[in-house]
């Protein structure tokens, strides 16, 4: 039986059997207390091993930190300690050893640099245990959230041959012989690779949701996202996973919206059904975490538009590393003052540059601003990014000329607009970046299992 589940069920005083790895032994007078995990929930379960047992000096008192082991016994209330449950062996057997002298993960807390170095083993320390328990959780509850309101998933490609905006640099997918490649006029012809065309590793599913959207409605999509920049922070990754619903029939307003109520919904989700773990992080990693999390459940996101933004900005009297003035991106750090500082909440900053942005989203009446949002949380920045997009068919076309994206590239995404166009809207969260907030830990290589970064990419 799982751990998590005997100690939710408490069948006191029958017969269990557990299976899981030692996390610690300790021995007293023909006794030894062994600390078992499951991985099934953060806590893990006391099983008293007594010397009658027939392995008891030969295997159990060598059993350390690391071994697999399976327990047959009682499950019952710890004579010593009142309400605390244990479970008394009958039998033990022993799957796997792990010699002490060799295995790395010993009790002593280890840094969070020091686990990356070993990905294959680190998912057995309390916190990446944790982490992962949440990501599934919060996984999960993305799916739930969109299904409970009609939302109907979309598996959009993970191979494509549409830049979308032409945001990250993409990864090429190519069959070719990288040393004896196809060449036309000393060029690389990727008319003759797999696909007859170049094609790459996602940077969005939007592109393809739309068209989806623009059939169903309410769509999503959910799933690995790449960007081959070479920004080596704490809070990019070559590999991602983003959510990304799409909407048909709705605007701006829908769109932000429904982006904090998920948002407070997910954040709902981990206090109330990963209390355990949240805990464990709330102790070790940042003391504010519960009360941080709390607070976005209590208060709506503050919402202003990319001009008082920078109004904001320059009213603060800080010394930005990067300057603030209308028209220039939004750096980091000023999406941090902003969140952290000025409101000590979510901001909702919208109506961005339309020169800052890309050809898709639709142009406001000012004809300088789009129908862009990006949230921007405390010490985290930008979570989502979103937008309506543009409907207008002429609109639509030249933008795509100032940006200079070829049109017959994308005369399928122009089809949408031919073709019973209606105003859309929709977003993309990344996920990792929900677990930072959701966790504390301050490195996105931390809140996922094989992190893909530039210059590692271990299994
Ligand atoms: P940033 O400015 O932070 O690099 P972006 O504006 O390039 O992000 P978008 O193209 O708007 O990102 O992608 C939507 C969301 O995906 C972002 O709001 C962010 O949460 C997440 N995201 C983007 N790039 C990465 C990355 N390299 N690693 C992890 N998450 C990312
Ligand atoms: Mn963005």
């Amino acid at each position: 039986m799982q751990i998590a589940h005997l100690l939710k069920e408490k069948p006191v005083n029958s017969t269990v059997e557990i299976k899981g790895w030692v996390k610690s032994r300790r021995d007293s007078k023909n006794l030894s207390f062994l600390d078992i995990t499951d991985g099934s929930c953060l806590k893990g379960l006391q099983v008293i091993a007594d010397a009658g047992l027939s392995n008891y000096q030969n295997e159990i008192l060598k059993l350390t930190a690391g071994c697999s082991i399976q327990v047959t016994g009682l499950f019952a209330e710890s004579p010593a300690k009142g309400q605390d449950l244990e479970l008394q062996a009958r039998e033990i057997i022993i799957h796997g050893w792990a010699d002490p002298d060799e295995y790395p993960l010993q009790k002593k807390k280890h840094s969070f640099e020091f686990l990356r170095t070993l990905s294959h083993l680190r998912a057995r320390t309390n916190s990446l245990g944790a982490m992962a328990r949440i990501r599934s959780r919060l996984s999960f509850a993305i799916h739930q959230f969109f299904q409970e309101r009609g939302f109907i998933q979309v598996h959009t490609p993970i191979i494509t041959t549409s830049d979308c905006e032409g945001a990250g640099e993409m990864f090429t997918v190519t069959s070719f012989d990288l040393n004896n490649p196809a060449k036309n006029n000393g060029h690389v012809d990727f008319n003759r690779d797999f696909f007859g065309q170049r094609a790459s590793l996602t940077v969005s599913g939007q592109l393809e949701a739309e068209a989806y959207a623009l059939a169903l409605s309410n769509v999503y999509t959910f799933g690995p996202t790449f960007r081959a920049e070479n920004s080596n922070t704490s809070r990019h990754l070559a590999e991602f996973w983003m959510l990304e619903p799409e909407m048909a029939f709705c605007d701006l307003d829908g769109d932000m919206n429904l982006a904090e109520e998920m948002l407070q919904h997910l954040v709902r989700v981990a206090l109330e059904e990963c209390s355990d773990d949240l805990d464990l992080f709330g102790r070790f990693i940042d003391k504010n975490l519960l009360s941080r999390l709390n607070n976005i459940l209590d208060n709506s996101f503050v919402r202003m538009t990319y001009t008082e933004a920078v109004s904001q900005l320059e009213k603060s009297g800080r010394n930005f590393e990067f300057p603030v003035a209308w028209g220039m991106d939004l750096q980091s750090e000023h999406e941090r003052f902003l969140a952290e500082e000025l409101c000590k909440c979510p901001v909702i900053v919208k109506d961005y540059p339309k020169k800052l942005k890309p050809f898709y989203m639709r142009v406001n009446d000012d004809n300088n601003t789009v129908a862009a949002m990006d949230i921007l949380f405390p010490k985290i920045g930008e979570i989502i990014g979103g937008s309506q997009r543009e409907e207008r068919l002429s609109v639509l076309m030249e933008r795509m000329t100032e940006t200079g994206i070829d049109h017959d590239t994308y005369s399928w995404y122009l089809d949408l607009r031919r073709f019973g166009s209606a105003p859309h809207a929709g977003f993309g969260l990344g996920f990792e970046r929900l677990l930072l907030f959701v966790t504390g830990l301050s490195n996105i290589r931390d809140v996922i299992p094989f992190p893909r970064t530039p210059g590692s990419a271990t299994l």
